[in-house]
């Protein structure tokens, strides 16, 4: 009898040309991976073997340009302003050696700044990069990114249109729970009293309004 083994990250090598540099380099991308093991109350979920977060963006050895497959493709939104961003300042940092997961999201994320890109997208990579920080254990890169990450979010539900009408729930319990992991237990609180207000259908998101009184009230590290 076959028994199925545990599936696990699994990896692939691309071939990708930096559309800055048009250095063309092997990078490692995921090919299938497998959540497991639960998910922590900021939604990082652990994967079997190794973990996938730093293979979903590549990163150009020669210029510092960092973004998923797709910002390596023909439809790449390079101007020469980014050009400029990316040679003054991500290549001077490449001589620090090989680059940690959070660092190639951290060059993402100013790369999509730099690109005009929704607040919220960048919030998107540099909580990634917080999450890559605590598999590094490097705890105070991890609260910079949580702090940089909280106030994208923010931003992003300022704006008229900066987040969808459905999700701006979950995105104001997750501000409070990045304040809370960075260990600002009242500005964490203000956010996860706003939730309730935020929820569109209360059968549906019962959960999310439990996850915030619970994270307020009597936090937890992982959903149960
Ligand atoms: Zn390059």
């Amino acid at each position: 009898m076959n028994v199925p083994e545990p599936s696990m990250t699994t990896l692939k090598h691309i071939e990708l040309t930096c559309p800055i540099c048009h250095h063309c380099f092997d990078s490692q991308a995921v090919l299938s991976t497998n959540s497991f093991g639960g998910k922590r109350t900021d939604f990082h979920e652990r994967a079997a073997g190794a973990q996938p977060l730093p293979y979903l963006i590549h990163l150009c050895s020669r210029c510092g340009y960092a973004g998923s497959e797709r910002d390596f493709g023909d439809e790449a939104d390079v101007s020469p302003m980014l050009k400029e961003h990316v040679w003054d300042e991500l290549a001077p940092r490449l001589s620090e050696g090989a680059l940690s997961g959070s660092e190639k999201y951290e060059f993402a994320a100013k790369v999509a700044l730099w690109q005009g890109a929704e607040p919220r997208r960048v919030a998107d990579l540099l909580l990634r990069a917080a999450w890559c920080c605590v598999d590094e254990g490097d705890v105070e890169a991890e609260r910079y990114f949580r702090r940089q990450s909280a106030w994208m979010f923010e931003r992003s539900l300022e704006a008229y249109d900066g987040v969808e009408r459905d999700e701006r729930a979950v995105l104001t319990y997750l501000v409070g729970e990045l304040w809370r992991r960075i260990g600002d237990v009242d500005i964490a609180a203000e956010w996860f009293d706003r939730v309730s207000d935020e929820v569109l259908d209360p059968k549906a998101q019962e959960w999310l309004i439990a996850a915030a009184n619970q994270q307020r009230n009597c936090p937890r590290e992982w959903f149960g």
